[in-house]
This record gives structure tokens, sequence and C-alpha cells, in this order.
């Protein structure tokens, strides 16, 4: 059978082999997928390894998307842009090929949910790894204006710079926010720890859309503020970790999973889970 794998460390909280086993199961496909606990320091030898046991392609999470960035021969143009790679996939040549999906993960959800990105004023709170990746993928739905907004000022505007090229986007600290946005994304790891970032007030149209990357069983602190603020759609990044996946899958299979029935049977399991 062909053989997948998601690796990270830690890596059993992972919801990536139910995600994809249901969606081998909902496609017909016959795949394996597991979890594999790579060793900090010991990555590459650990895809190695689970290529020359008969590996097909694989996902990489935390901490090793960047080792995976510099691992692959070759890179998609969105994962030379994200300096990430979250999707592995072994070409016929032998190659190892890489992907960054989760951008594309979340933009598909909340198109998914009727949210439009073109024209649209967007606000990016966080300057990480995560909204490193979801930028070009944004900035590909042609809003008229992103802004980045982030604790430590500098490192915004240094993203910003980066994507300069794709479109009208700047970066500020968390104190330059101004006007109002018709969408506001929260890509800081803050709800992680149940904080909110400080926002200002009357910062989203009514009517507007939130987005936290973070999920859970429960409303984030985000979520919970967007509400307050008067958005129309207060999502979780619960849809983003299933679509990611589903561009993943698509990627290595040829076939596209239907991923509604997935974030159902995910957020399910996860209450079950407490
Ligand atoms: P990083 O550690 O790379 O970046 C964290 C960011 O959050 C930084 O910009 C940091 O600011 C900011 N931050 C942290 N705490 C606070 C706070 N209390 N107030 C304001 N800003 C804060 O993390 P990632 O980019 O990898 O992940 C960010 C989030 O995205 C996480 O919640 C993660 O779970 C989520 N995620 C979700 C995915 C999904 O599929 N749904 C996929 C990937 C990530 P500073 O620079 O000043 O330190």
């Amino acid at each position: 059978m062909d053989q997948y794998a998601v690796f990270g460390h830690p890596i059993a909280h992972s919801q990536s082999p139910f995600i994809h086993q249901t969606f081998a199961r909902q496609t017909g496909q016959s795949l394996e997928y597991r979890a594999i606990l790579a060793p900090l320091g010991g990555f590459a030898e650990t895809v190695h390894r689970f290529r020359a046991e008969g590996g097909q392609g694989g996902n990489v999470t935390l901490p090793f998307k960047e080792e995976a960035f510099a691992l692959c021969d070759e890179l998609t143009e969105r994962a030379r842009l994200a300096g990430a790679v979250n999707t592995l996939h072994w070409q016929s040549d032998g190659r190892l090929l890489g992907d960054n999906t989760d951008g594309a993960g979340m933009v598909s959800d909340l198109l998914q949910h009727g949210a439009a990105i073109e024209g649209k004023r967007v606000l990016i709170v966080g300057a990480g790894g995560a909204v490193r990746g979801v930028l070009e993928p944004v900035l590909a739905c042609g809003p008229s204006e992103v802004v980045i907004a982030n604790r430590t000022e500098s490192k915004a505007t240094v993203l910003a710079g980066d994507f300069s090229a794709l479109g009208n986007i700047r970066g500020v600290g968390l104190d330059g926010i101004d006007g109002r946005f018709d969408l506001i994304i929260n890509g800081t790891s803050a709800s992680l720890s149940g904080e909110l970032p400080p926002l200002p007030d009357g910062c989203l149209i009514s009517g507007g859309i939130t987005y936290d990357m973070a999920y859970g069983t429960k409303a984030t602190p985000f979520q919970l503020w967007g509400e307050k603020q008067g958005g129309r759609i207060n999502l979780s990044g619960l849809g983003m970790l299933v679509n990611q996946a589903a561009e993943s899958f698509e990627r290595w299979r040829g076939v596209r999973p239907e991923t509604g029935p997935v974030k159902a049977a995910l957020m399910a399991r996860m209450e079950a889970k407490q």
C-alpha cells in the first residue's frame, strides 16, 4: 500500500492521520498514513528512512517546516515565498518536491464560507511562520490593501517588504492599526494561551469577517472578540487545517476530497476526546 506520514516533534496530538485516513475512505484510495516523531536534529534522516521504506509523500509540522524547505530538490512558488514546506511529494524521477498548502487551505476555507477577499481591506495580525505562509495566496486574491500588524513591529515591516512585489501591503506595530477592515485574520499564537492581541474597537466594519488560525472545540478569544465587534462570520482555523490537508491529498492522489463532512467529523472527534 502507498505510504504517507506526518513528521513533527511532538506529533502525538496531530489530527493529520485522522483527516487523511478519512479522505482515503471517502475517495476510495488505498493508502496508509501515520504520524512519525522525528527527533530534534534528526528530521532529514527520518525522512530519508521513510522514503527508503517506500514512502510516497508526507506532511511536515512544527518545528520542521524550514528544515523541510531546505531538504527539497524542487519547490512550488508558494513554498518558496513562504520559506517553509508542509507537503513533501517524491516525483517519478525520485526528486523531492516541496509545497506549502497552509495559505491555500485558509483562503479556500474563507471562500467556502462566502467571504470575499478581492477588493477588500485585510488586516493580518502576527508576523510569524503561519502569516508568511498565507501572504501569497491572500495577495493573489487581489485585496485593495493588506496591513500586517505585529507586537514586534520590525517583523511586520520586514515581512511586508518581502511580499511588496505581489500587491499593496505594509507592516505596522499593533498601535499603528488605522481605519476599518473588511477581514481581520489572527495569525498570532495568542489564542493558544487564551489571550487576545490588543486590537482597537471599531477596526472591523459592521458585517465584516474575522478568522483565527488557531482552533479548538470552543470559540477562541479572538472569535468572541469578532462576534462582539459585529462580525458576520467568525471562523477558527479548523477549516484551514482540513483544507490544507485536502490540497496535499490532491497533489499526491490527483483527487480532491470533500472537506465539509471531514471538518464536522474532526470537530466531533475533538469534542469526544475532551
Ligand atoms: P510563530 O511563533 O511563528 O509566531 C507567533 C506570532 O504571534 C508572532 O507574530 C508573535 O509576535 C505573535 N504573538 C504571540 N503571542 C502574542 C500575544 N500575546 N499578543 C500579540 N501577539 C502575539 O507561530 P506560527 O506563525 O507558527 O503560528 C501562529 C498561529 O497559527 C498559531 O496559533 C498556530 O496554531 C496557528 N496555525 C494554524 C494552522 C492551521 O492549519 N489552522 C497552521 C499553522 C499555524 P512577536 O513577533 O512580537 O513575538
